[in-house]
């Protein structure tokens, strides 16, 4: 569905992106982890076309996006910060995109709409708007068009436990469905039901890629959060999963 070769981004002199190459089937939720700065949202926002790497391929469904975007329409994208025009209200935001989208209603997905209860909040100004609501509103605005593939950015950050409840409820519904779905959060315990594969980043360079199951039988650990933790304190209870993980290169 979507294949990464070998790209390249640096900021400056920063290596952003080091040398990446990676595929993502339908039906896989990969969570995205590493620490902060270590290229995760420069990679999303690369697969978007919102980032040009300095070098490297990225094709989606076998076709080389090459600065197109008409791919795009099958992307559902969460953004880490939603950013909306300040007076428009939450209604006209969504009448707006339908607008553009030129979708028919009942090809839309409102259940977001409904389960955040933003349909009474309508006439609410974007500018007004807590960070829990905005969040709220990108998600709803993610699932909108029905998208065979999502990226969540952070989704649960700043989202109250029953909303962030409601968000994991509604990824694992369309997980069911068979989309591919790429998330990235620093909430561990928030992945672990949903996830079918790990891609750790560090400083730009991908680690692993594993899927849970190998990544719990390697660490010895059945909690994402735990198992994450000893790589990341290059603890090896297996006697060779962590040394593997640690010298390979890229
Ligand atoms: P993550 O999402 O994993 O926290 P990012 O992909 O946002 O990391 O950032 C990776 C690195 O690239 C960070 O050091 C960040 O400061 C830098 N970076 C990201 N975007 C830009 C930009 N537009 N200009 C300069 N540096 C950037
Ligand atoms: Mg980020």
């Amino acid at each position: 569905m979507i294949r990464i070769e070998n790209i390249n981004k640096r900021f400056k002199k920063l290596k952003a992106l080091d040398n990446i190459s990676v595929s993502f089937e339908n039906g896989q939720v990969i969570s995205l982890i590493g620490p902060n700065g270590s290229g995760k949202t420069t990679l999303i926002k690369s697969i978007l076309g919102m980032v040009k790497p300095d070098s490297g391929k990225i094709f989606f469904k076998d076709e080389y996006i090459d600065g197109g975007f008409a791919y795009r329409k099958d992307i559902g994208y969460m953004p880490q910060i939603g950013r909306y025009p300040d007076n428009m209200k939450i209604g006209q935001l969504f009448s707006m995109l339908k607008n553009i989208r030129n979708e028919m209603d009942e090809n839309l997905d409102n259940d977001l709409i409904k389960e955040f209860d933003l349909y009474s909040m309508f006439e609410k100004s974007m500018r007004t708007l807590s960070g829990g609501t905005r969040q709220k509103v990108s998600a709803a605005i993610a699932f909108l068009f029905n998208p065979p593939v999502l990226i969540l950015d952070e989704p649960t950050a700043g989202l109250d436990p029953l909303s962030s409840e409601i968000l994991k409820e509604k990824i694992l519904r369309e997980k069911e469905k068979g989309k591919l779905i790429l998330i990235t959060s620093h909430i561990l315990s928030d992945l672990d039901e949903l996830t079918t594969h790990v891609m750790y980043l560090q400083e730009g360079k991908m680690q692993f890629l594993k899927n849970i199951e190998t990544l719990r039988e390697d660490t010895g650990e059945i909690k994402l959060g735990k198992a994450i933790a000893r790589i990341m304190k290059g603890e090896d209870p297996t006697g060779n999963f962590i040394s593997e993980v640690l010298n390979k290169k890229n």
